[in-house]
This record gives structure tokens, C-alpha cells and sequence, in this order.
């Protein structure tokens, strides 16, 4: 199988390396890492970013996150957009594996009308039935009321690298599974893909910063520290996973490269693309 990591979104929130830990200006830079798969099940999109509908319709976001957030919504910066660079069409996008619904990874899914989309059933059950302020302005049904291939899964199946009820999704290969990482969202998960004779991790929003798992000790900038507190909706979960990732991070023989959705320094490692075309649409 083949694996290109995409940028599917900008986010810049005023703070800079308050955010980020790196940049030198007032604002940081924070982007979408998603996955396109080439395999024998068809093109597999892992997380969708921001969709062409988000750029059109800005108000599908909510007016909280795209101010606080700092979103820079252009068409280049959307996995349709990203799809087509590569010379796909959307109809080849069959299959979407998704970390969680929130703004920034399912504002994709309407420009892949026809794909099935598979993801934990607590997750779209929360999104469905969402409540309370952050949940509200999280998760926006307008960006997947066309979506009618759902493949929700319940918290079951095996212990795969200390993680528990990690499963196959139907319809794909055996080297693409969900793995339950609840915490950020009640139903968020990781994405594991074996390629070329190792494991990448998609790990979505488990973590935000690479300090907080790539090292022996947790490192994470202030504002990126109290971003993740706003949206967690199970704190002691989502630390307690952060703790495995770190331990499977940092083992030398695991064969596996673990990644998460916002932090431009690993896309610019994974996906070869030079830092600045990551982050010029702050520019
Ligand atoms: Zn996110």
C-alpha cells in the first residue's frame, strides 16, 4: 500500500510558539495531517480536515473556533483538494477512516458523498447528540448531512500493542485498523496502517504537541496545554493513553511511527514537504 501524508487545513491561533513551540511570530502554525491510502480496497482517506464547503460557507464552522483558532480556509488546504494534486477524483475515494467528528477532521466528508466512513459508534453518537457549549460548536452536522455510508464499531476487539479493543474495518485490509484512543472525544480513536514493513499510528487528537509522546518525559506549550483541557471531555483518559503512546513512541524495536493531527513539524518529517508550503497560507 501506498501512504501520502496531506495537509487538509491551517490553523493559526494568536500565541505563536505559546501554541506550537516553534514558531517565532504572534501566531502559530497548526496543521491537518490526514492520510490517502492507495489500496486494493480503493483509495482509504484517513481524517478529511476541512472540506471545499468549509471555504465556500465559513459559517458551517462556528464563529468561536474560527476566530479562536485562527482558521485559514482555502481549497488547496482540503483533502479534495490534496486528492486532486495527486491526480485522483473524488469518486476515487471509496473508504474514510475517521480519528472523530470534530470541525477540523470531518469537514471533508460532503465533498466525498459516495465513500463509506467508518468510525467508533460513540463517537457519532456523541456527535449526533450533541449537548452542552463546546459540544455544540465541535461537532457541525451541516459538514456530514450528506454522509449516508456510516460504519459505526463498537469499543470491541483485540489487544494490539497494549491497546485494547483494536479491530479490522469491513470492507478493507487487515493492515488498516481503528484503535480506541477515548479522551479528546468520547469516541476518538487511531488509525494504524502497515506499510513498507512497519506501523504508522495516525493517533488524531490524542495528543497536540510531538514533546507530549516523543520523549521520556511530557513536554507541551502552556497554550496548547489549556486547548487540550477545553475540549477533553475525559482528561484521566486521554493522559493515560498519551502515557502508552509514549512508551510504545520511545521503544526502540516497536517498529512503529506514531503521529498526531496538528503538529506541522512531524507533517513536515512524514511528508516531505518543506515546512513554509505547510504553513504559507499564514502568509
Ligand atoms: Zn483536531
Amino acid at each position: 500500500m501506498r501512504v501520502h501524508h496531506l495537509n487538509c487545513g491551517c490553523m493559526c491561533p494568536i500565541g505563536g510558539a505559546w501554541f506550537d513551540g516553534r514558531s517565532r511570530g504572534a501566531t502559530a502554525s497548526l496543521v491537518c495531517h490526514c492520510l490517502l491510502i492507495e489500496s486494493e480496497a480503493g483509495l482509504v482517506l484517513v481524517d478529511t480536515g476541512f472540506g471545499t464547503g468549509d471555504v465556500r460557507r465559513p459559517d458551517r464552522l462556528s464563529g468561536l473556533f474560527r476566530r479562536m483558532n485562527n482558521i485559514k480556509l482555502q481549497r488547496r488546504y482540503t483533502a479534495l483538494g490534496e486528492v486532486e494534486r495527486l491526480g485522483f477524483d473524488a469518486r476515487d475515494v471509496r473508504h474514510i477512516v475517521l480519528t472523530h467528528l470534530d470541525f477540523d477532521h470531518a469537514g471533508g466528508l460532503s465533498d466525498f458523498p459516495h465513500a463509506t466512513v467508518h468510525l467508533m459508534a460513540d463517537e457519532l453518537h456523541s456527535a449526533e447528540h450533541a449537548r452542552g457549549f463546546v459540544a455544540r460548536r465541535r461537532y457541525r452536522q451541516t459538514q456530514w448531512a450528506a454522509t449516508t455510508n456510516w460504519r459505526p464499531y463498537a469499543a470491541t476487539g483485540e489487544n494490539w500493542m497494549g491497546f485494547p479493543a483494536v479491530r479490522d474495518l469491513e470492507g478493507l485490509p487487515s493492515d488498516i485498523l481503528l484503535v480506541p484512543l477515548a479522551g479528546h472525544t468520547a469516541g476518538h480513536a487511531g488509525v494504524a496502517v502497515h506499510t513498507d514493513g512497519r506501523w504508522l499510528l495516525h493517533a488524531g487528537d490524542a495528543y497536540f504537541f510531538h514533546g507530549e509522546i516523543h520523549g521520556p518525559d511530557r513536554t507541551c506549550p502552556p497554550g496548547m496545554r489549556a486547548y487540550q483541557d477545553l475540549m477533553n471531555v475525559d482528561k484521566d483518559a486521554r493522559l493515560e493513553n498519551q502515557q502508552r503512546l509514549r512508551a510504545l513512541a520511545n521503544a526502540p524495536d516497536a517498529g512503529i511511527t506514531i503521529f498526531c493531527s496538528h503538529d506541522a513539524g512531524e507533517l513536515h518529517i512524514l511528508g516531505g514537504q518543506p515546512a513554509e508550503d505547510l504553513v504559507s497560507a499564514t502568509s
